[in-house]
């Protein structure tokens, strides 16, 4: 019904007029002198007229026109900001009254303009509206008579170019503002939009890159890294799919050398035509540097391991040679090197790689001269990058330019000296100087060690030599001593027998002479064996014995032999069943002899006691103490060596090899038992061992 209203003419028309005497009163206020005219329309009763007003009010258009003092005479059509004023409102009013409503930049001046005769064009906001307002001068008989023109709601271009603008802006500062480096080229590879940082990481200018100074990837970078990226680039425009990172290697125009990684996108137009890529740039040189630091430190640990690995098994030195070469000339990128070794103050090169090796293989270096002998002499690794200019130096390799040295040292013994040479003294860093350092701490002590053990291989080949002498005396001395030896003693007694009714006195002594030395060889042949057979006690089998018996047993072989010494023999024996896992032949044997000692160095009328005992839970304690001839304390500690026998008066004459505690210590410790003793020279002894019942834990002493 709003529409029907607003085309009441008469009721439009009066309010118009009562609107316009009360703001020209206004105006005439202000000094303002001319009259309002005449809306320059034809008349407002024609029914035209009526047509072309409701016509212009359902067009988006509105139709103006002002006097020459700018007040508005007609404003018809689309209504203005309905909320904040209908047209009908403002006839009658000048513009400059109506300024809080219409923005209207440099009012004055277009209104000159128009006045003046010309053409003019302009936005005005009105509330939240645009209008474009186009005004022509209003011609009529006098000339300009005032302005006429048409205005049309632009509200939403007016708010995309902003926003349009805006974006641009923003986008551009951001682009600006960022770390990484923007670009945007065509199909050609030509660059349709960069930023700074682009520019910085390229090093150029970002006008060279708009100008298409480097014309391509290829102007920035090596063919095969180009023809990758090429590659990279025809990937998007085939599936569209974004790359989100390529890296690549960039030599700048001053030469020095960048990474960057660059993501690659399709760029297309409004009918999703692709007309070039967009990316991010990112400069990654210095992540690249870590990388390649973190990869070159993961090879030298991989080379460390490995040469572990391989050093901890090396036993030749030949083979820790080449070990050694090897890794150091992998670790460095060298192209010659060797390891030289002392010996007779001359250094024989011992193992060379690379270049030159027939020639060099055999070469003797006079200790002391060149870079490597400097090594040596101050004992300190040398890394000469410009070989050139060292007078130490001694041309060898016509292509070196770069030398490292390390001298060997181990146990602060100087053993040698690696030597390393290149032509591209760049390769030859800190890092590698230091890395061939580490290898060579691990390199010396293993040649150490290498040389000791094919030392200790040559002497045990000469002790098992001897091994093999000692196996065949004793198989001599044990067995072969034997039979002959029977058949003199058997012999002996037959004549002995059938000569005792002619032989003299004095006959008789020398027979005797010759039964105890054949006896006593026979009691060293025996020991021998016994000795033999202790030796190889580990590996037979155990079985229970009973001490109580074994003891006793021992006794009974040794009462008349004490008897006859007129010794007493006393005996301390604990009921108690006390088993032992034991070797049935050495363990009798190893008692027997205790006891045999203990008779054979107490003088006559003395006591020898035998005790068997139960110590604590799971062992028994066995001894035998005498009141003999005792041991003086410096013979004491050598007893048990084997063939030791004490050298006193008291036992000169008497017989014996000087095996049997060492038998027994055997025998003992073969058991698990632990040996006991004391003695107090002119009062005694006291020999025994305590030995764990029932299951034996193996030797406890060796
Ligand atoms: P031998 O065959 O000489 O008896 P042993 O190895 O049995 O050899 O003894 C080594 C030495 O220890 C003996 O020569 C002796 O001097 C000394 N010896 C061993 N047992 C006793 C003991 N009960 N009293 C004094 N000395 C002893």
């Amino acid at each position: 019904m709003v529409e029907h209203e607003r085309i009441q003419p008469a009721v439009a028309g009066e309010a118009q007029t009562n609107r316009a005497e009360t703001c020209m009163d206004r105006d005439q206020k202000r000094g303002r002198t001319k009259p309002l005219s005449a809306a320059p329309l034809p008349s407002t009763a024609s029914g035209d007229d009526h047509r072309l007003r409701a016509i212009l009010r359902q067009s988006p258009l509105i139709v103006y026109t002002l006097d020459r003092n700018g007040i508005v005479t007609m404003m018809e059509g689309h209504d203005i900001e309905p909320d904040l004023l209908n047209t009908k409102d403002i006839i009658g009013r000048s513009l400059d009254d109506l300024s809080g409503i219409f923005d209207i930049p440099d009012l004055q001046a277009l209104m000159e303009k128009v006045l003046n005769g010309e053409n003019t064009r302009t936005v005005i906001q009105i509330g939240e509206q645009y209008y474009e307002a186009q005004s022509t001068p209003l011609r009529g008989l006098n000339g300009i008579e005032g302005v006429i023109g048409i205005a049309y709601d632009v509200s939403s271009w007016k708010k995309e170019t902003d926003a349009l603008q805006d974006a641009r802006l923003t986008n551009r500062d951001i682009l600006e503002d960022i770390e990484d480096g923007y670009y945007e080229i065509d199909l050609k590879g030509n660059y349709t939009l960069v930023n700074s940082a682009l520019a910085r990481i390229l090093g150029c200018s970002k006008a060279d890159l708009l100008n298409g100074k480097p014309v391509s990837f290829r102007s920035f970078t090596d063919d095969v890294t180009a023809e990758a990226a090429e590659r990279a680039f025809d990937h998007v425009q085939r599936t569209g799919k974004p790359i989100r990172a390529f890296e690549s290697k960039v030599v700048r125009a001053d030469g020095s050398i960048t990474y960057i990684e660059l993501s690659i996108s399709a760029r297309r137009d409004e009918r999703e035509k692709l007309v070039g890529f967009r990316g991010i740039v990112r400069d990654v040189t210095d992540r690249k540097a870590v990388e390649e630091a973190l990869a070159q430190r993961m090879v030298l640990l991989s080379v460390l391991q490995q040469v572990d690995n391989e050093l901890n098994h090396a036993l030749e030195v030949e083979k820790v040679l080449k070990v050694a070469l090897n890794a150091a000339v992998i670790l460095s990128n060298a192209e010659t090197g060797f390891i030289g070794l002392i010996k007779d103050n001359t250094v024989i090169v011992v193992r060379a790689a690379g270049t030159g090796e027939e020639r060099v293989y055999s070469a003797n270096l006079p200790t002391g001269a060149g870079i490597t002998g400097r090594a040596m002499r101050l004992r300190q690794p040398q890394r000469v990058i410009d070989v050139s200019v060292d007078p130490d130096y001694i041309n060898d390799i016509p292509d070196t330019q770069a030398e490292i040295a390390i001298p060997l040292i181990t146990h602060d013994k100087l053993l040698g000296v690696i030597n390393l040479e290149t032509s591209h003294p760049e390769q030859f860093t800190e890092a590698i100087f230091e890395h061939v350092q580490m290898l060579t701490s691990r390199v010396a002590p293993a040649i150490e060690n290498a040389r000791l053990y094919e030392l200790s291989q040559e002497q045990l080949g000469a002790m098992r030599e001897l091994e093999q002498l000692k196996t065949d005396m004793i198989r001599i001395a044990s067995h072969d001593l034997r039979s002959p030896l029977g058949i003199i003693l058997g012999y002996l007694d037959i004549l002995s027998f059938d000569l005792e009714p002619v032989l003299t006195e004095e006959q008789r002594g020398y027979v005797d002479a010759i039964r105890r030395a054949g006896e006593r060889i026979q009691r060293m042949s025996t020991e021998i064996l016994s000795l033999e057979r202790v030796n190889a006690l580990r590996n037979q089998p155990r079985a229970p014995v009973s001490l109580n018996e074994l003891v006793l047993k021992t006794i009974v072989e040794h009462r008349d032999e004490a008897r006859q010494k007129d010794i007493n023999l006393i005996t301390q024996l604990d009921t108690t069943p006390m088993e032992v896992m034991a070797d049935a032949t050495s363990l009798p044997e190893a008692i027997a002899n205790l006891v045999g000692n203990a008779i054979k160095y107490t003088l006559p009328g003395g006591f020898v006691t035998v005790r068997l005992a139960r110590e604590g839970k799971d062992s028994a304690l066995f001894e035998v103490i005498d009141t003999g001839v005792g041991i003086r304390e410096e013979s004491q500690t050598r007893l048990f060596e084997p063939f030791y026998r004490v050298k006193s008066e008291e036992t000169a004459k008497i017989d014996g090899t000087g095996l049997g505690l060492y038998l027994v210590k055997r025998i003992v410790e073969q058991h698990g038992g632990t040996l006991r003793f004391s003695s107090v020279y002119g009062e005694g002894s006291k020999f025994g061992f305590t030995m764990p019942l029932g299951q034996p834990q193996g030797e406890s002493q060796k």
